[in-house]
């Protein structure tokens, strides 16, 4: 599946205006098929979003590395990842920080993506907790970057309060049909937000969200 993933960072990313070289780098070198139930992994590569059980899907590669990109991480900072879904997204993030906490409301989803993280050697940096994570996870902040795989009406308050200053939360914000990643920095004024492009996610369910 190398070639595959090969072909995925430079036409889907690449192509598409993913310029982070760290970023580009992490996604050639985490497996996406292993995150994957065995009667999916030939869709790994796809250019979508692809099932995981649940009614859950990982999400297409391009929204994972614009994520990635738009947290400008450089190595050593502390991750919240919310929605760890297959755990995919949390070990990317791993390769691009040093420490990642990754919160999932569905303990089956949360339980094997333990497994998968643990058995793929990233056990020790990404920490996958069970819960409701648009109440962020206050017993490990502050984070410098806070990733948000689901949409919400509004970026979630909890989880801007949990940000160092200058950290940065992307989130997709938006109704259940249309929605922007929306980028919102830590400042001392309050919080600044960067709107980016239009996206599509599955609902976050909490209780600051649908
Ligand atoms: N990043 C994931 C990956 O790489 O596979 C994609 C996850 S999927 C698009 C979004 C996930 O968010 C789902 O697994 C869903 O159960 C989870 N989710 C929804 N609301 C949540 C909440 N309040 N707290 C934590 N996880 C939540």
């Amino acid at each position: 599946m190398r070639a595959e993933r090969e072909w995925m960072v430079e036409h889907q990313l690449r192509r598409r205006g993913i310029e982070d070289e760290r970023v580009l780098e992490a996604m050639a070198r985490v497996p996406r098929e292993a995150f994957l139930p065995l009667e999916e992994r030939d869709r790994a590569y796809d250019d979508g979003a692809v099932p995981i059980g649940a009614g859950q899907t990982m999400s297409q590669p391009y929204m994972v590395a614009l994520i990635c990109e738009q947290l400008a991480l450089r190595g050593l900072e502390r991750v919240l990842d919310v929605g760890t879904g297959s755990g995919y997204q949390a070990a990317v993030l791993a390769e691009l920080a040093a420490e990642v906490h990754t919160i999932e409301r569905i303990p089956e989803l949360a339980e094997r993506a333990r497994e998968t993280l643990a058995a793929l050697g990233y056990g020790a940096r990404v920490h996958v907790h069970a819960g409701d994570g648009t109440r962020g996870l206050a017993e490990h902040a502050p984070y410098a970057a806070i990733a948000v795989a689901a949409a919400a009406p509004e970026p979630p308050p909890a989880l801007y309060d949990q940000l160092e200053l200058r950290g940065r939360l992307v989130v997709p914000v938006g109704d259940l049909r249309e929605q922007r990643l929306e980028v919102v920095v830590r400042s001392p004024e309050g919080p600044a937000v960067l709107r980016s492009v239009p996206c599509r996610f599955v609902p976050l369910i909490g209780r600051d969200a649908f």
